[in-house]
């Protein structure tokens, strides 16, 4: 089991858990046998970002038809190539912001990482705009970033980004992590979320749709009435406010995703 804190002393031996490609090793063999029991499809692929020393990829090796890892520490490639010796396992020297995704575009996959805290949002964001068919994506993230990407309408953490997800996928918060079952302990506890996706993709409109979401969230503090003022005329406002039946004080954070469609709607599907 490489989950486990003497194994990730003994294998780092004079190597130092690298702050600035945000290694934290899992050491703890339960947490990773449920991500990737959960994660993984035994019939698919899984991709997983900075493998780092195999904690992880040990399970989704186990529940995978076969494991492509993209790692952009040397070091950790070099033990990984001395101690993963799996056929189904493809190990890559790269930083996953630069992988050309588009070998996977005919391939249904499963994607899965415990991933570096300093780069959470690129790559995620990089994998939801990529138009792979990934029928599940399973991350350890941070706490708060968990909760930001789950958050519902009418809570503080509430924002065009969870809107926006919300709208993509089914996000499922799946357990909090102590930050004890990490070597280095990082400073706040963690938390494995999935994203499921829920609609066939169409960029276009999402990207007009997306739009108006963050622009209707732009001044925080302010009425929903008064952030459409800075990009729409006042007779498209009072066509939502008067199809939609809205309360004039409402601000954008007591709005839920459908009623955010259908005003979008009304602005631009006549
Ligand atoms: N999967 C291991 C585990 O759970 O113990 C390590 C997780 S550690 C939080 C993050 C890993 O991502 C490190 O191995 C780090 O070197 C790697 N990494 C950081 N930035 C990366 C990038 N842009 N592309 C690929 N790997 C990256």
């Amino acid at each position: 089991m490489i989950a486990n804190i003497n194994y990730v002393k003994k294998v780092l031996g004079d190597n130092k858990a690298k702050k600035k490609f945000g290694q934290n090793f899992l050491i703890d063999e339960n947490i990773v046998e449920k991500i990737g029991k959960n994660a993984c499809d035994k019939e698919l692929r899984t991709i997983e970002i900075g493998p780092g020393l195999g904690a992880l990829s040990e399970i989704l090796l186990k529940y995978s038809k076969c494991v492509d890892a993209y790692e952009i520490d040397k070091d950790m490639i070099d033990i990984l190539n001395e101690t993963i010796k799996d056929e189904k396992f493809n190990l890559f020297y790269e930083d996953f912001l630069k992988t050309d995704l588009d070998k996977y575009k005919n391939e249904e996959i499963r994607i899965c990482a415990n991933l570096p805290y300093y780069v959470t949002t690129p790559i995620l964001f990089k994998i939801f705009n990529s138009n792979l068919n990934v029928s599940k994506i399973t991350v350890m993230v941070q706490k708060e970033v968990a909760e930001r990407f789950n958050a519902k309408v009418n809570t503080k953490d509430y924002a065009a980004l969870s809107i926006i997800v919300q709208y993509l996928y089914d996000v499922k918060y799946e357990m909090t992590v102590s930050k004890n079952v990490f070597y280095p302990s990082p400073q706040v506890d963690s938390a494995v979320i999935s994203f499921s996706p829920k609609i066939k993709r169409n960029f276009e409109y999402e990207k007009r749709l997306f739009e108006f979401i963050e622009n209707c969230f732009r001044k925080r503090r302010k009425t929903l009435n008064n952030n459409l003022k800075d990009f729409l005329d006042d007779k498209q406002i009072n066509k939502i406010y008067e199809t939609l039946n809205l309360s004039l004080n409402i601000r954008a954070q007591e709005i839920d995703l459908e009623t955010f469609i259908k005003m979008y709607e009304v602005v631009h599907e006549g």
